[in-house]
């Protein structure tokens, strides 16, 4: 519950069979359709030249077409977003909530179409295109309600008497929104529905794989009523961005969800040429672990490890990379493991059959392998789930399960569906955790326990942004737990929590003295 009148987004009760046929034939029946992505500058078609945009899961099978923005369609839609600030910084703070709590019920209304096309640009799942969906709607009437309440009246403060003291927040200017192609959906919509509610124009950068999905999202927020100037679309390749969009003298802000060595680059680019010291907003990567002793209840802790590994074909920030085991239950978690691993079915994501889908596209399959074979070297494959002939024209990567030393062996974050694990001494549980912080990283981090001292300690030592305790580490729900990490994982403020439109805002002080 969001304050007092809403509720997060509705779900779909998948394991009612009838209900399950009626989605599987709703988007087989989507499943041919042709999408079309471009630069909307002022709302308006920017012409170019389109490029054909191919299924991860099936290379053959086209998806759609997008045209990229260039150096001249970027530098109008800097110049519009700018240009519509003057007004759009006075708009009601009501106004602005009004348009995402419509574009909220066109997200559930367009779900299908969304879903469809989450799976066959994106290769998410149906589960987790539904999911996205769902986080989408919510970011939009959670930054709704925040910013009515952050908004609507100026604050008085005290102070001697004849003289008034306001604080209120203004939007600070046109933010620059770039998202990742592994929540399309939720984090695309999500940034921006924040930089709106809190009163900025917003110039929306996709990721190049899967701009299809955001035109679509950009569709539904422009007919539920924001302006096109105000909301600027520009699918583009990231190096013209760097060069033509964050150099644009002005930018009130941005906000970025990707990997930390381009956030570096991004603040880099933002501090030479912005005039001004410009706010950036970056959530990063994670070297994710899950420590769990032998008071584990180890059915639970290997679903759990299971799904924060594999779902989403690990491609979430989010995802356990590094199980922790003590070493008297790990032979057992291993064997487990393996044994719930060979249940999983990788396939078309478009099938609600499917667990786990293709990942984004051939060089991150090529990543993966080049890891896997390292560590065929350096450590220890105990399992990969075979991969059907069927699905060698996707860019499928199995499942791998294996054994290192410590979380030290990995060099950077394996974006990708591989689950390393580590047996550890019952008296070294500190130091799994310190060579845990020593990383830099500190997204998300599990624990599995039923010894309290043992949660305590370990909740306190962490550096990490969001930790799980006897549950699995994903899927984090907006106003539920706020989510964003620490040190090399981000910046903060946490999505979906209360300081994020702090942020993006302007304070003014004004008094007045009577
Ligand atoms: N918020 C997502 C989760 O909790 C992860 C976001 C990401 O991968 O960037 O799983």
């Amino acid at each position: 519950l969001f304050g007092r009148e809403r509720l997060n987004s509705a779900g779909i009760n998948l394991s009612d069979a009838e209900v399950l046929i009626q989605l599987q034939a709703d988007l087989d029946a989507l499943a041919e359709r042709n999408w079309e992505a471009y630069p909307l500058i002022d709302g308006k078609p920017y012409a170019g030249r389109p490029q054909p945009v191919f299924n991860p899961c099936d290379q053959r099978r086209q998806i759609g077409q997008v045209t990229h923005a260039d150096p001249e369609a970027i530098g109008k839609a800097a110049a519009g977003a700018l240009e519509a600030f003057a007004d759009w910084r006075h708009s009601p703070v009501h106004a602005r909530s009004a348009y995402l709590k419509k574009a909220a019920d066109l997200f559930e209304a367009h779900r299908l179409e969304l879903v469809s096309l989450c799976a066959r640009e994106g290769g998410r799942t149906i589960k987790d295109a539904l999911a996205e969906v769902r986080e989408a709607v919510d970011f939009c009437r959670y930054y709704a309600a925040e910013a009515e309440k952050l908004f609507t009246q100026p604050v008085r403060l005290s102070g001697p008497t004849g003289e008034a003291n306001y604080l209120s927040r203004t939007g600070r200017g046109a933010i620059v929104c770039i998202s990742p192609w592994n929540f399309p959906i939720a984090i695309f919509v999500g940034q921006i529905a924040a930089a709106l509610a809190a009163g900025n124009t917003v110039i929306a950068k996709p990721a190049t794989q899967t701009a299809l999905t955001a035109m679509r999202c950009i569709q539904l927020l422009h007919r539920a009523g924001i302006p096109g100037a105000v909301l600027q679309f520009l699918p583009a390749e990231g190096d013209l961005i760097g060069k033509h969009l964050l150099t644009f003298p002005g930018l009130g802000g941005v906000v970025f969800t990707g990997s930390t060595a381009t956030a570096r680059r991004i603040n880099q680019t933002l501090a030479q040429y912005q005039p001004a010291i410009v706010p950036l907003i970056a959530e990063t990567g994670g070297q994710n672990a899950l420590i769990a002793d032998s008071s584990a209840h180890v059915e639970q802790l290997v679903q759990d490890a299971l799904t924060s590994a594999f779902n989403s074909a690990g491609q979430r920030c989010s995802a356990l990379r590094v199980l922790y085991v003590q070493e008297d239950i790990a032979d057992r978690v291993i064997k487990l493991l393996i044994g719930t691993m060979q249940e999983l079915t990788l396939g078309d994501p478009g099938q609600a059959a499917t667990d786990i889908g293709p990942v984004i596209d051939a060089q991150a399959a090529a990543r993966l392998a080049e890891h896997l074979g390292r560590m065929r070297k350096e450590a220890k494959v105990l399992y990969q789930v075979p991969l059907a002939a069927d699905l060698r024209a996707g860019s499928f990567f199995p499942p791998s399960l294996i054994e290192i030393g410590g979380i030290e062996q990995l060099e950077q974050e394996i974006f990708g569906p591989v689950l390393h694990i580590v047996r550890y001494r019952a008296d070294r549980l500190i130091q799994v955790v310190e060579s845990i912080n020593a990383t830099g990283y500190g997204l998300t981090l599990g624990i599995h326990s039923r010894i309290e001292s043992h949660i305590q300690s370990l909740v306190e030592r962490a550096r990490v942004g969001n930790i799980y305790v006897n549950r699995n580490m994903i899927g984090a729900v907006v106003g539920v737990q706020p989510f964003g990490g620490m040190g090399l994982s981000g910046t903060g403020p946490k999505a979906g929590g209360p300081d994020y439109l702090r942020r993006l805002s302007a304070e003014r002080t004004v008094t007045i003295n009577s």
